[in-house]
């Protein structure tokens, strides 16, 4: 044993004799298993059929299983797609309910640290503790949680990306025409510009989970400012609110101090509400759990209340274009950005306590998100109408020179996948990142995660490495 081991091993003995009799957690599991650190010419399931690992999926960030869209081959059967399920014990999976779960219904196989042979179980299973590639405290010490994505899984397309010098120009041509088709979509529907406009920014305030349910009370938007002129912004809110579903009965047992704003809002909403009564959606439309308390839905029904208000974002976005400044971000988002609130600056949602610090009803992240999916489109689409070729030119211009959004699982790995890169700096602007998308959306969702018969490969070849 050479120093530096005795010192390891006096330190950790696990990792110079490779104790094996630990359980781990189930996030090193996880680890393990997309790293694939495990022998994977010797899996079997515990009915002893071959398992061979075409692709372990995709980490979920979801509720569901733990990896979606993998790629397995049960002894010399065609592949079969789908998702894994990483469990302790094989009896978690009834202990956890998947079996009645339908989240579940496409796991293809399910993992577990240890089980008898001959397990029973409806789907496979396959144990994991007789096939790890080292001992369990070398790659608990290795692994980590920190998911790395195999060098070997990188997408087949990405070998011309990383070695080409066009790569930004390719990503940018993508975004150009991911903005021309969302600004030919605006153009197609049979509503009004203005309507087409707030319909698209009440979707952009239900980011994923809430999407739906915003673009439904944005359709509404001529009944909310038509039916009766609307008093302040306090009568605008207390309608979105109403119609929404998401306006509490009751007062707050915990923050009283709250009780006065929710008093005014029900004062507005019970003369109105047989108004609208027709179209309230019900509550349990909206998924309220998983989102930061600074993007909670009753805030951003706030935001939106004031814009409705105004009701002049439309023409303001026109001058802008004409003189968006230097820092286009920031003129966006001040734009966008309505006066300070005495209530919703300081509170997450309507029953929540006073927050210690001033929270904007806005922030860069999500302007970001409105101005490249939402308003620049809308703004090449009005050009276009408006045969305003500068007009048109100028918004591709900023599009190209927008900062980039905020890093997300989808980007990583499409980064991944298609550049062969981990850093952000392959995605330096909110174009680049489009683009990605793109490629994602019109290529990569057309294939599986082995790329097969992905035609994109061949066509980029000749371009980015001629
Ligand atoms: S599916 Fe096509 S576009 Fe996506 S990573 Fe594979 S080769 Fe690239």
């Amino acid at each position: 044993m050479n120093i530096y081991e005795k010192i390891v091993g006096e330190i950790n003995p696990h990792l110079v004799c490779g104790d094996m009799a630990i359980t781990p957690s189930e996030k090193i599991l996880q680890a393990i298993w997309f790293n694939q650190r495990i022998k994977r010419g010797e899996l079997k399931t515990t009915k002893n059929i071959n398992v061979r690992v075409l692709h372990p999926g995709f980490f979920n960030l979801e509720a569901g299983p733990d990896f979606k869209n993998a790629i397995i081959q049960f002894d010399n059967q065609k592949p079969v797609q789908g998702d894994i399920e990483i469990d302790l014990n094989i009896s978690d999976w009834k202990g956890h309910s998947h079996s009645s779960n339908p989240n579940y219904n496409n796991v293809i196989l399910h993992i577990v640290w240890d089980c008898p042979d001959e397990a029973e179980n409806s789907i496979s299973v396959l144990p994991l503790r007789p096939f790890l590639e080292s001992p369990l405290a070398i790659l608990e010490d290795t692994v980590g949680i920190d998911f790395q994505f195999p060098p070997t899984l990188e997408g087949v397309c990405s070998k011309f990306f990383k070695r080409s010098d066009k790569q930004r120009m390719f990503l940018e041509e993508a975004a150009l025409f991911r903005l021309e088709q969302k600004s030919i979509q605006m153009s197609a529907r049979s509503s009004s510009r203005e309507q087409v406009l707030w319909e698209g920014l009440f979707r952009a305030l239900g980011y994923k989970n809430n999407s739906w349910a915003f673009q439904s009370i944005g359709e509404l938007k001529p009944l909310i400012l038509g039916e009766s002129p609307a008093q302040d912004e306090r009568n605008i809110e207390a309608r979105l609110f109403g119609l929404s579903g998401l306006l509490p009965y009751d007062l707050s047992r915990s923050h009283p101090e709250n009780d006065g704003h929710l008093k005014r809002l029900w004062d507005y909403w019970w003369r109105e509400r047989e108004i609208f009564s027709n179209y309230i959606l019900p509550g349990s439309i909206w998924r309220l759990s998983g989102t930061r308390p600074v993007n909670h839905p009753h805030r951003r029904i706030a935001l939106a209340a004031r814009w409705l208000f105004k009701n002049d974002l439309s023409s303001r976005f026109l001058t802008w274009l004409k003189s968006p400044g230097e820092n286009i971000e920031e003129s966006f988002l001040q734009l966008i950005t309505p006066e300070e609130d005495p209530f919703w600056n300081w509170h997450y949602t309507i029953k929540s306590a006073k927050t210690a610090t001033f929270q904007p009803l806005i922030g860069i992240d999500r302007a970001t998100d409105i101005a490249i999916n939402i308003v620049l489109p809308w703004l090449l689409a009005v050009s276009r109408e408006n045969s305003d070729t500068a007009g048109e030119e100028r918004v591709k211009e900023l599009y190209l020179r927008w900062k980039p959004a905020q890093d997300n699982a989808l980007l990583k790995l499409a980064r991944k996948r298609i550049l062969g890169a981990f850093s952000t700096d392959a995605t330096p602007t909110a174009a680049t990142q489009q683009g990605l998308i793109q490629i994602v959306k019109n290529f990569c969702e057309n294939s599986d995660s082995i790329c097969t018969g992905c035609k994109f490969p061949d066509k980029i070849e000749y371009i980015l490495c001629p």
